[in-house]
């Protein structure tokens, strides 16, 4: 589990994250939802260690990782602008991170193989990224994190980039894929009816301070203030 405490991130004396508590629970499905420029993106930066933090704490399991860079903790990002390699294949773009661990090949075929599996792009391995649709694209990005098999994978705004038929679709693969693998997974959205849909437990954020965590349920019939009533759309 990940514990957060009180934390600040300040870029020029501007609160981007302003005072944040969160207890993220082992294996949830945790969306983080809130209007542009609220600091969800900033949050899951601090969480996976791309950002340190002004002050506050973050803690993996007990243990105070708020020191420790992206590379030391036991997570996965997946961004909004999936950057591929334009000049690796699909398989090689997967097996990327895991050479850079120095597994084993074997374990690297495995791995890369059953993400392949999982995200159904395996016909697409030998490819390049431009000979892709943007849904592939993005399952190929989502395998990238897959492959590394962390214990929380954090999601920015993965399907923002894609149509409304496609982004219906892959809410359900994604929800598929956390019932099948069972990790951690914090989601970032703007877009409420994906929390909604896909979310245990939805995080209400607004001016860089969590304004209600609970249930899609509690959210939408308890909200605990306005600002949550109207940015999740209660009727009155
Ligand atoms: P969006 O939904 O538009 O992606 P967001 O909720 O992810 O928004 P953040 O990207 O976390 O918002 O930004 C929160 C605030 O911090 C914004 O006001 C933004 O301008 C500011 N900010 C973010 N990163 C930086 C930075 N590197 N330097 C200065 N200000 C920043
Ligand atoms: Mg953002």
């Amino acid at each position: 589990r990940i514990d957060i405490h009180r934390l600040v991130k300040r870029f020029k004396g501007a609160a981007a994250v302003d005072g944040i508590d969160l207890e993220i629970r082992d294996r949830e499905f945790l969306a983080i939802v809130g209007p542009s420029g609220c600091g969800k993106s900033t949050t899951l930066r601090l969480i996976s260690g791309l950002e340190a933090p002004t002050s506050g704490a973050i803690l993996f399991d007990g243990v105070d990782v708020t020191d420790l860079p992206a590379d030391r903790r036991d997570v996965a990002m997946v961004f909004q602008s999936y950057a591929l390699y334009p000049h690796m294949s699909v398989r090689d773009n997967l097996a990327f991170p895991l050479e850079n661990m120095r597994l084993p090949a074997a374990e690297i075929a495995s791995r890369v193989d059953r993400a392949a599996q999982m995200l159904a792009i395996t016909p697409l391995l030998e490819r390049r990224p431009r000979e892709l649709s943007g849904g592939q694209r993005q399952r190929v990005a989502l395998g990238r994190a897959m492959v590394r098999d962390a214990a929380v994978f954090l999601f920015d705004e993965p399907l923002s980039n894609l149509d409304a038929r496609l982004r219906v679709t892959m809410r359900s693969e994604l929800k598929r894929l956390h019932n099948e693998i069972r990790q951690t997974f914090v989601y970032v959205t703007h877009d409420q009816v994906e929390a909604m849909t896909m979310a245990d437990r939805i995080a209400v954020m607004s001016d860089g301070r969590v304004q209600q965590l609970g249930t899609p349920e509690d959210i939408y019939y308890r909200p605990a203030n306005r600002f949550v009533a109207e940015f999740m759309g209660t009727p009155a």
